[in-house]
């Protein structure tokens, strides 16, 4: 917490790394990145951010010809808004046991294909050490 000019403000926490991106075509069409404590909005996760994204590029609300790439496993509010676009694939670096949705089962819509394992060295690295820094 600062205090400026008599002005009191906080200083956002670093965001927990996680992106996302949808492509479709080849193309990515959206990308973001989490922003729950830069916005103070739990439900600001890259995933929900980018289906948004998504969504108004292609001017649907469905994503059934496009794929998610996410940093990591989603979490089941996002399995959730995945499950109601209809996205064709999920494909994410690191498994999440503690937070992820796949403890639940399959939350996703049926005919989503599901890819895992995409540079989840890199990623893990990069998340383990976000954490190592945080405590
Ligand atoms: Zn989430």
């Amino acid at each position: 917490m600062r205090v400026t000019c008599g002005r009191l403000w906080l200083k956002p926490k670093p965001p927990v790394p996680v992106g996302a991106v949808v492509v479709v075509n080849d193309k990515i069409i959206a990308r973001a990145h989490n922003q729950v404590e830069l916005l103070t909005d739990v439900t600001a996760h890259a995933e929900i951010l980018a289906i948004t994204a998504a969504c108004n590029a292609l001017g649907t609300k469905y994503l059934d010809d496009c794929t998610l790439y996410v940093t990591l496993e989603p979490c089941v509010m996002c399995a959730g808004a995945l499950e109601h676009c209809h996205i064709k694939k999920v494909v994410w670096a690191c498994d999440d046991p503690k937070n992820g949705f796949q403890r639940f089962g399959n939350l996703l819509h049926p005919k989503t294909e599901i890819k895992t394992g995409i540079l989840k060295e890199e990623c893990l690295q990069m998340l383990t050490d976000f954490f190592k820094k945080k405590r």
